[in-house]
């Protein structure tokens, strides 16, 4: 028996519920995420998915009090988005800088990182991008601070 793999990744239609159809895919060379234009077979709607790794499934996280917690990418997010608040863009370049970040963390191949390589990573991503924005976080997260 053949797998019907289209059945497999049935979305309903935002606009009407009904089934759709994948008419184009496309894999992310910096980050394991598969992009899929979708088009509804009833009202002929067009949109984009987005399947991505959730590291939280993935990663674990050692902080600097040894704690281990599942690695959250919304935190690494707001983290960075708050470096970037002189920023006009500052929603959507951190939402960039962070998946630069993951792709960094991803390199690593290993699902245990500590915080600290965690915020040198992120450092440094940031002094690449704007050296303001790399202070600021540096001056929230940095050792110093604990
Ligand atoms: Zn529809």
């Amino acid at each position: 028996m053949v797998c019907d793999i289209s059945y497999a990744l049935t979305m309903i239609c935002p606009y009407c519920a009904s089934d759709t159809k994948v008419t184009n895919s496309r894999p992310s060379h910096k980050f394991p995420e598969v992009w899929r234009r979708r088009q509804c077979k009833t009202c002929n709607n067009i949109w984009t998915t987005r399947e991505y790794l959730d590291l939280s499934t993935t990663h674990r996280v050692i902080n600097r009090d040894s704690k281990i917690e599942a690695f959250q990418r919304d935190k690494l997010l707001l983290s960075i988005k708050d470096s970037l608040s002189h920023r006009k863009n500052s929603l959507t370049e951190a939402s960039a800088l962070t998946d630069t970040v993951l792709s960094r963390i991803l390199t690593q191949k290993t699902a245990q990182i500590s915080f600290t390589l965690i915020c040198a990573q992120t450092y440094d991503v940031l002094m690449r991008f704007d050296k303001t924005a790399a202070a600021v976080y540096i001056a929230i997260h940095g050792e110093n601070e604990e």
